[in-house]
């Protein structure tokens, strides 16, 4: 397998040098940006696989960047996992849809944080099969990675989008929200439940039509209708 590359972005030094150390030692390649600008044209020149942003730059700040990644179509699938040092910003994160692939929260362990990216990493190579899948008045086709309802396309986020493909692939069965976890985030644990359902909220309300093909089952989780 090709070596995989991470873009560090990261003003505090000792904290970059800190991750650059472990994750070169990890065998990956790292780039490293200490404000936003240059991670951006970093991002756009470079194309890593994955990138670690801190939300608390000097200049353009972390949530400008990864909106910055996410305008430019060279940029806009990489996945980024957010650095914040208050656990206050998760919301922001989670809120502004900014599609980040995750989070942590410093002070992390850098174990931690190479979990966090090994999780996504692996998470994103899970071939798309070329079949659309449908629920009543929703089809989302995972090869083009595009969702319709009643034939109007819909913006999702990687996130959301990845929460409604499992939910369809495993249509007419309740999924656990721990489940869903496990496979649109990448790992699970307590806490994180409520994650689950701001997104299916989230999702529900882009689906419009097509919302109600979404059920809540109560005391598991969540369970695409079964419907043609
Ligand atoms: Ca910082």
């Amino acid at each position: 397998m090709a070596i995989q590359t991470v873009l560090i972005v990261e003003d505090e030094q000792d904290i970059r040098d800190l991750l650059a150390f472990n994750l070169k030692r990890e065998g990956f390649a790292v780039f490293e940006a200490g404000d936003g600008n240059l991670a951006v044209s970093l991002a756009s020149e470079k194309k890593p696989d994955i990138i670690l942003l801190d939300i608390m730059l000097p200049g353009m700040d972390g949530l400008s960047v990864s909106k910055a990644l996410q305008r430019d179509p060279g940029t806009a699938a990489i996945p980024v996992i957010m650095l914040t040092a208050k656990s206050e910003e998760v919301d922001r994160i989670v809120g502004l849809e900014l599609g980040a692939a995750d989070y942590v929260v410093k002070p992390f362990s850098v174990r931690e944080v190479v979990l966090r990216i090994r999780a996504v990493l692996r998470r994103n190579r899970i071939p798309a099969e070329a079949v659309a899948l449908r629920c009543g008045p929703v089809v989302l086709d995972a090869a083009v990675h595009e969702i319709r309802v009643n034939g109007a396309p819909v913006e999702l986020t990687i996130t959301e989008f990845r929460l409604l493909e499992d939910l369809l692939r495993h249509k007419g069965k309740a999924r656990s929200r721990e489940q869903l976890l496990d496979t649109v985030w990448g790992y699970s644990f307590e806490g994180y439940a409520r994650t689950v359902d701001t997104h299916v909220r989230r999702l529900r309300a882009k689906l419009g039509d097509g919302a109600e093909n979404v059920e809540t089952v109560r005391g598991i989780g969540y369970r695409a209708k079964d419907a043609v």
